[in-house]
């Protein structure tokens, strides 16, 4: 393993949300979402713990949200797996989970507020076509990179039947935020992204439109997420505002790579996390610690998942007390 590759700013100081919590602001509520591909790693389980331990060292809600949104990716039984292994690891959420794939009518619901604004249109582009587009503009791409859409049915009123459905963007569209660990972000959506798809022409939901409906729907205050996300916030701040809704606190954490640099993930084969042998979670939890910044030898020492957990808070406590945060605009 090498060391993080997403260092958390020290130099981002402000501190000012604490302050604010005391004025009253929302009560806390994060949440953990993982997609059921797989058994958690130990990518997903320092995510899930980071995203934990910002709950509670708020003294807020922590919630987890299965993400099974796009269902011919799910395994089957994963989802349970991963409660069993949060369980596991005493990473206790505060009301019942929640599924993505029984949400499809809050999806369309939102969708439909978009249609009412005139926000949407249909698109019956293949990625190769919209790839050959880009090539005869000059605008080469990666072969897995994300396609910057280039516009081509804008203006050809397609049926909303059978067609992706993509968000017609304003003409400047920079979006500009804090992220709570790595500072200010922007974004310029119509040069980056382009129009990009809430619902697939199979009809599926797309995790962009999912992912911001259910935060407002669960009144989450902050998202606590990897860094492998942070390029799809832009679009999801973009969509709550064009639906009204309050933007949370973004903190996107350090990922969690192997030798050769990649994002641990199914794909590169990594290995489910134990959850039958104390000794071994505890190591696990520690390794986790050591790339959200937060291991140290008291923690190395603890003998009990709970009391593990316990000092882990005040570490992160400590963190948040040194200024982590700030506030993100719109
Ligand atoms: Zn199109």
């Amino acid at each position: 393993m090498s060391p993080m590759t997403h260092p958390l700013n020290p130099q981002f100081n402000q501190g000012t949300r604490l302050k604010e919590d005391q004025k009253g602001h929302k009560p806390y509520r994060g949440r953990f979402a993982p997609s059921p591909t797989g058994a958690l790693h130990l990518g997903s389980l320092t995510t899930a713990l980071g995203s934990w331990l910002d709950a509670r060292a708020h003294d807020g809600r922590w919630l987890v949200r299965i993400e099974d949104v796009d269902t011919p990716r799910t395994a089957p039984g994963a989802d349970q797996l991963i409660l069993e292994q949060l369980k596991a690891y005493g990473l206790e959420w505060d009301e019942e989970p929640t599924w993505q794939s029984k949400r499809t009518s809050v999806y369309q619901k939102g969708l439909d507020q978009l249609i009412t604004k005139d926000l949407i249109y249909g698109c019956q582009c293949s990625r190769k076509q919209i790839e050959d587009v880009l090539h005869q503009a000059g605008i080469s791409m990666s072969p897995n990179q994300e396609l910057i859409y280039p516009g081509t049915c804008r203006e050809q009123h397609l049926s909303f039947e059978n067609h992706a459905l993509r968000m017609r963007l304003p003409e400047n569209c920079v979006i500009d935020f804090v992220d709570q660990g790595l500072g200010k972000q922007s974004q310029d959506l119509n040069h980056q992204v382009g129009d990009f798809v809430l619902r697939r022409a199979d009809g599926l939901f797309t995790y962009q439109l999912a992912v911001v409906v259910d935060d407002q729907a669960q009144g989450v205050t902050h998202v606590v997420r990897g860094a492998d996300l942070l390029s799809n916030t832009a679009r999801q701040i973009h969509l709550q505002c064009a639906l009204g809704y309050e933007t949370p606190h973004y903190l996107h954490l350090p990922l969690v790579t192997n030798t050769a640099g990649e994002k641990l993930s199914k794909q590169t084969q990594a290995a489910a996390i134990e959850m039958h042998s104390r000794e071994i979670i505890l190591a696990t939890l520690n390794r986790a610690a050591h790339y959200l910044g937060i291991a140290d030898t008291t923690l190395a020492h603890q003998t009990s998942v709970a009391q593990w957990l316990g000092v882990a808070t005040e570490r992160w406590k400590d963190r948040l007390a040194k200024g982590w945060v700030a506030k993100v605009t719109c």
